[in-house]
């Protein structure tokens, strides 16, 4: 597991291509600036690893676009501390973003080879969220709930109503929604019973699994 001062200056070129694309955040950028991605995909693909792509992953599954990774991570605004309930580990790049983010992360990911593996390496290269979960995405994690952030990486056909209810007053759900693309919903808590709702354009997920029974 090498990294070396080409894929530095690849890292920082990539920072550079995602604030042409509207990332202003930059403890976001540096978060790019520093890890790894080319770690977290085939060795063998090594040189796409810095460029804005979606790339596969084991078990059919895809390490989302980096643009996408950091879009997220900006609009979920997350400061030092907050409790973060992450669905769809995957291979963990988006968790590591998080971790830069100072924030405490709960991960969890519904496929057992993908969970295996990403809860091998991340602590390997040095990230350590606070729990990682293999079990299904759709029922949260109501024993550490509630959190100040939940962040979905796959396409979810509708918005699972325990994730809003593992929310702080406060807090924000953000999640794709939609079968063959999906909409950028994020939902902001702002009592008990009230949501605020908005849209922010589309994206392309792999789909969010079904419950298994
Ligand atoms: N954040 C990841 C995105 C991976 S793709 C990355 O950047 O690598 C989405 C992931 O969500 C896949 O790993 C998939 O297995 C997982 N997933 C799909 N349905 C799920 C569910 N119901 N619960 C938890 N994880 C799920």
């Amino acid at each position: 597991m090498r990294d070396t001062t080409k894929h530095q200056g690849l890292r920082n070129q990539l920072a550079n291509v995602l604030s042409g694309k509207g990332i202003t955040d930059e403890k976001v950028l540096n978060a790019v600036r520093k890890i790894p991605r080319h770690l977290f995909i085939d060795s063998s693909f090594e040189d796409h690893a810095y460029q804005d792509k979606a790339f596969p992953i084991a078990a059919d599954q895809t390490i989302s676009h980096p643009y996408t990774v950091a879009f997220q991570s900006q609009v979920l605004e997350v400061k030092e501390g907050d409790k973060v309930l992450e669905i769809g580990t995957g291979s963990g790049y988006q968790t590591a973003v998080l971790l830069e983010l100072r924030a405490e992360v709960y991960t969890i990911e519904r496929q057992h080879e993908l969970f295996k593996r990403t809860s091998l390496f991340l602590p390997k290269i040095g990230y350590r969220p606070k729990k990682f979960i293999f079990g299904d995405g759709y029922k949260g994690l109501p024993e550490q709930a509630p959190f100040d952030k939940i962040i979905v990486t796959a396409g979810a056909p509708y918005i699972p109503n325990p994730l809003l209810s593992q929310l702080k007053i406060g807090g924000k759900l953000l999640i794709p929604v939609g079968d063959k693309t999906q909409i950028m919903t994020l939902l902001i808590r702002n009592s008990a019973k009230e949501f605020e709702k908005h849209e922010l354009g589309d994206f392309k997920f792999v789909p969010m699994l079904k419950k298994r029974n």
